[in-house]
């Protein structure tokens, strides 16, 4: 009998100081790997710029188990890029990124490449239940989905993260995209391709607490939304339209009051309400063009969005 070639799937997970669970990690790969024996694996370790053991002990587990290998980042370059690297590197039919912490159940594989072989491109694995991320982490990552959704073309599923499968030429398209500044949800979001969801619910962290500070989280909102939308550079337009149709009546109300009522001195508040308003929009409306100018300026150097120190990999 001819022995079919099994399909190649790869496992991208970025890791950042996530030495204390990596072996609980290991063990939960291990299992879902090994129920799945239709198929072979490949793990992809990204290793983004860790401080602690994380990358001695990822080393270790290229060495016991060849289907493991590790990518060593240069510095710490932040998830996005983390993500990037993987894919870059990954071979197999399918993609799949996960989540060190196991927030993401690897459980759900097998329903994401049932889901595959069914002729989905893009397998969604949707949270159906978030209830243990924090009250405040759920409403602002609400309140940013809405905000990106109402202002950008490319929707982005409000209950999906980077976990999910994608088929090769997914993935193709992917990496074909040019910009340094990846946001990667947008652009799983942008490539289009036939998708699918399936549900899950999220759990807690297995240690620790998240890698994203409140100003980490929020700087990436902004990269979000400018990388997606220039719908923020645009407002401006139109708020300064109506703000000089308003300014002109006004102006035409006190032309015909001086001329009827004869000169009024007083008058400072008003004018200097005036002032202080539209001085305060125009500075607003600077920034924003500084953030547009600032993102075009990064993208315009043609950095790579990470670099690799070193691969790790078990040849036997
Ligand atoms: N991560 C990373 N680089 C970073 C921050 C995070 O590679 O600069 C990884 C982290 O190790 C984890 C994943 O990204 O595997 C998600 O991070 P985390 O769980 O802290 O984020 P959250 O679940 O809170 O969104
Ligand atoms: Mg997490």
């Amino acid at each position: 009998m001819v022995n079919v070639e099994k399909r190649k799937i790869s496992i991208v997970v970025p890791f950042f100081n996530e030495e204390a669970g990596i072996d609980v990690f290991y063990q939960v790969i291990l299992k879902v790997i090994n129920s799945l024996p239709h198929y072979s694996f490949e793990v992809l370790c990204v290793d983004d710029g860790s401080t602690d053991t994380t990358l001695s002990k990822l080393i270790e587990l290229v060495n016991k188990d060849n289907r493991f290998l590790v990518l060593e980042l240069s510095r710490n370059f932040g998830k996005e890029s983390a993500l990037s690297a993987g894919l870059d590197a990954a071979t197999g039919c399918a993609v799949i990124p996960l989540d060190a912490d196991l927030q993401d159940p690897p459980e759900l594989i097998s329903s994401l490449l049932a889901e595959w072989e069914k002729g989905a491109d893009v397998v969604l694995a949707c949270r159906t239940d978030r209830q243990t991320d924090s009250l405040l982490k759920r409403l602002s990552a609400k309140a940013f989905y809405r905000t990106h959704n109402l202002l950008s073309n490319i929707e982005i599923p409000e209950d999906v993260g980077d976990f999910r499968l994608m088929d090769r030429s997914v993935v193709q398209a992917v990496k074909q995209l040019p910009e340094s500044n990846r946001f990667m949800k947008g652009l799983f979001a942008w490539v289009g391709f036939k998708s699918v969801k399936v549900g899950y619910i999220r759990a807690a962290r297995t240690e620790g607490s998240s890698r994203f500070s409140g100003r980490k989280l929020w700087n990436f909102a902004l990269d979000g939304l400018t990388s997606f939308s220039i719908a923020p550079l645009r407002v401006w337009t139109y708020i300064g339209g109506v703000g000089a149709v308003l300014t002109s009546m006004y102006a035409f109300f006190i032309i015909t009051r001086t001329l009827v009522l004869g000169v009024d001195v007083p008058g400072y508040a008003s004018l200097l309400v005036a002032v202080l308003f539209f001085g305060s929009l125009q500075l607003v409306s600077i920034g924003m063009l500084g953030e547009y100018i600032g993102r075009t300026y990064m993208e315009s150097k043609r950095r790579p969005c990470y670099l690799i120190r070193k691969v790790y990999q078990n040849e036997s």
